[in-house]
């Protein structure tokens, strides 16, 4: 804690210190909401407010409106009803028109005490009964002009529990509590933290005047305002931890530099490039060049749809290195995403006479020792693997390059490991294909350059998807059948969230049985892929797939990354409706891969639900995954899409990521010109926010991923 910011002393106060709390209380405090110190307390937000301030007129009352208060001399009341049905109606008449108040319970109490003629206030949430305005059981009371003008607040309620509650700490009574604390508080125990000039251009209102109208808002606009106020400095915040991130390593640590272009590029480049290169993929291998050659470690984050040809990226970026006499690597997450891009690779570079190296969990000890020797020595510039390439006992001579393939299946520490593997860190290229929109990518990757590649090979047709209840399972094989006839490949996708849930392996074997009654041996061969497998026969399954020995893949979606048979032209997805929407944008990339015009059939039983319904319908009409990303990003929220989970990047208290992308982008781009500014922070006016990064150190570790 910094001696030179004696408020952030106040705010670590232990609650039980609060007036009003106590040992007991605070206890329950701990327990219940995770209440400790002050600062805990200050953090627990309203749920909503009650706004006894305004005075609704009686004709203006709408039924959208929640809450009302309404002033009026009391006319009439009576009772009405029988038994059961039996109640105490009143009326409350101001100048526009006439309030029901209906009581069912306590009406011998209330009727004795309600005086005719008399003012009254009333408070309760509005409903409508035959169209007339009505508030039942109210909260009421004699109205007093100077008790309604001393009420400058709303009221805040709060979270609460059942055992709280039941302490007389319910959402209302934890005000008490607030309130005491806003007594106690002063403006420097909340010191700014965001530069005041640009506090100011951005019309944002002082830190502590933001934490009190969170609170206790003069108005509902200022609750608008405390709140943007307080997720601006969220992300803000989160902002200036990744840039920082970023401006140190770029000043402290040297990259390996990669100077010329040489023999293996070009001579790749002029004689054995298949195809030419698509705008997307040439502007990325440009971007590369400039980082690697900057005497700066690269770390980018290369975003690209499925099929936009990220391989071929990656290739040239290895051959750069090679050029400069450094080895790279290539990490992918699955056996079988190694092993075709061992395939690919090894099939591109025999023509010119060179190696790739395969390290995965299952090469056999006698060709790991010989591959391990390989890299140690140098003579292995090439590899792929698995995370077995980060284990301790591989060694490289001189690892220049890391590439991760699909990299949300790596964790941070897992990448941090393979840092470590050379004096100078190598650079790092991150590749993905789950499309991440702007603002996530902003936030969980903002340390990181990125590149997008949102453009496809030439010649793609788009593919054609549609959506087919269950019961027209026998029309869709006969699709399926025609397209065999005509020569393509088939995948049936089951839904297996978890791998070992034995539920949805049987389902799987059932699946593959049906489509075997359908497609029977010895006219039709099937592979069968499957995460419960073992690596060499689900190896083997997939090659057959992969040379076109097998007709049909029933496979989970272990084959959901990376997986490229372009002769596979149909894909049925078989519970669509169990499936995420980037999971099933993933999935159906798997087809479209070739010249052949392709589908994705999205098989759903009668029971899927609205938002399902909703995910099929995006996927039905669009192919454009970042379009998918942004809409998955929507519905779903971002504490769940792939790849951010474990970031911690997400866990905004306040900031949606999904709902406050402009704040997002002014967020960031107020951190990028601070710290172009004053990369160290070391000017007077940013003293401030300076200490407020030392102190409240915040997330640990998640961005220190390089
Ligand atoms: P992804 O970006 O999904 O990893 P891949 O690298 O697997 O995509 O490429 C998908 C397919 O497109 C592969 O068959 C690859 O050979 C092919 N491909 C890549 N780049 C081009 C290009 N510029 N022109 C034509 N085909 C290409
Ligand atoms: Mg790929």
């Amino acid at each position: 804690m910094s001696i030179s910011h004696p408020g952030s002393q106040r705010l670590d106060t232990p609650i039980e210190w609060l007036k009003g709390v106590g040992p007991l209380r605070a206890s329950l405090l701990q327990k219940e909401l995770g209440i400790f110190r002050f600062a805990d307390l200050l953090h627990h937000f309203p749920l909503r407010h009650i706004d006894k301030t305004q005075v609704h007129a009686i004709a203006q009352l709408k039924p959208d409106m929640d809450h009302v208060q309404v002033v009026g001399k009391l006319v009439d009341w009576e009772l009405v009803g029988q038994k059961q049905g039996r109640r105490l109606v009143a009326h409350l008449k101001d100048e526009t028109g006439t309030l029901e108040l209906t009581w069912f319970q306590g009406v011998q109490w209330v009727q004795k005490t309600l005086v005719e003629g008399a003012n009254y206030l009333a408070f309760g949430k509005l409903g409508f009964y035959n169209g007339r305005p009505q508030l039942v059981h109210p909260e009421w009371e004699l109205f007093q002009p100077a008790k309604l003008a001393s009420k400058t607040h709303l009221e805040p309620i709060y979270p609460s529990t059942e055992k709280l509650k039941s302490r007389q700490l319910n959402g209302r009574q934890i005000a008490a509590l607030t309130k005491e604390l806003f007594q106690q508080l002063q403006p420097h125990d909340l010191p700014e933290n965001i530069p005041i000039a640009y506090r100011d251009a951005l019309r944002l209102l002082p830190r502590f005047e933001a934490y009190a109208a969170l609170h206790y808002p003069p108005s509902p606009a200022h609750y608008q305002k405390a709140l943007e106020r307080l997720k601006f400095e969220e992300l803000f915040i989160a902002q200036m931890r990744l840039q920082l991130v970023k401006v140190q390593r770029n000043k402290t640590q040297r990259g390996v530099l990669f100077k010329t272009v040489g023999a293996f590029f070009n001579g790749f480049y002029q004689n054995h490039l298949p195809f030419a290169l698509t705008g997307a993929q040439k502007r990325v291998v440009k971007e590369i060049r400039q980082d690697t050659g900057s005497g700066h470690q690269m770390n980018r984050l290369l975003q690209g749809d499925v099929g936009s040809g990220k391989t071929m990226v990656a290739l040239l970026a290895m051959l750069l290195a090679a050029d400069n006499g450094y080895q790279s690597c290539l990490m992918a997450p699955t056996e079988i995403l190694c092993q075709q891009h061992f395939q690919s690779l090894s099939a591109l570079l025999a023509p010119m006479g060179l190696q790739v190296g395969l390290l995965t969990g299952s090469v056999k000890a006698g060709a790991r020792k010989k591959l391990l020797q390989d890299l140690a020595s140098g003579e292995l510039l090439f590899l792929v693997g698995t995370h077995a390439v980060i284990e301790d006992v591989v060694q490289f001579k001189s690892l220049g390059l890391v590439i991760v393939d699909e990299q949300h299946r790596f964790g941070v520490a897992q990448r941090a490991k393979l840092w470590a593997k050379a004096q100078v860190p190598p650079h790092v290229l991150v590749m993905t294909a789950t499309p991440i929109p702007r603002t996530l990518a902003m936030t969980a990757y903002g340390d990181l350059d990125y590149s997008i590649m949102d453009e496809l090979p030439p010649g793609r047709l788009p593919v054609t998807t549609v959506q087919r209840p269950e019961m027209a399972r026998s029309q869709v094989m006969e699709f399926v059948r025609e397209e065999i006839q005509k020569g393509r490949q088939i995948y049936f996708i089951y839904p297996l969230i978890e791998e070992s849930e034995k539920l949805s392996y049987e389902d799987l074997m059932q699946g593959y049985d049906q489509v075997k009654s359908f497609f029977p041996e010895p006219q039709y061969a099937i592979s069968m892929v499957h995460g419960k497998q073992k690596p060499d026969l689900k190896e083997a399954n997939m090659q057959r797939f992969v040379k076109g020995e097998t007709q049909i893949m029933v496979s989970t979606t272990v084959i959901e990354v990376g997986v490229n048979v372009p002769n596979a032209s149909v894909m049925v997805i078989e519970s669509a409706e169990k499936f995420g929407l980037s999971q099933l944008h993933q999935l159906r990339g798997r087809v479209g891969r070739g010249s052949e015009k392709s589908f994705c059939i999205l098989l759903t039983g009668t029971k899927a639900s609205g938002p399902a319904r909703e995910r099929i319908s995006v996927l039905c009409q669009t192919n454009d995954g970042f379009l998918i990303a942004e809409k998955d990003l929507e519905m779903r929220g971002p504490g769940d899409i792939d790849g951010t989970r474990q970031s911690g990047a997400m866990d905004f208290q306040l900031a949606n990521l999904a709902q406050d992308r402009a704040l997002v982008e002014k967020a960031r781009d107020a951190a990028a010109a601070i710290l172009e500014q004053d990369e160290n922070l070391v000017l007077a006016e940013h003293q401030s926010l300076a200490a407020f990064l030392r102190r409240e150190k915040g997330r640990e570790g998640w961005h220190k991923i390089s």
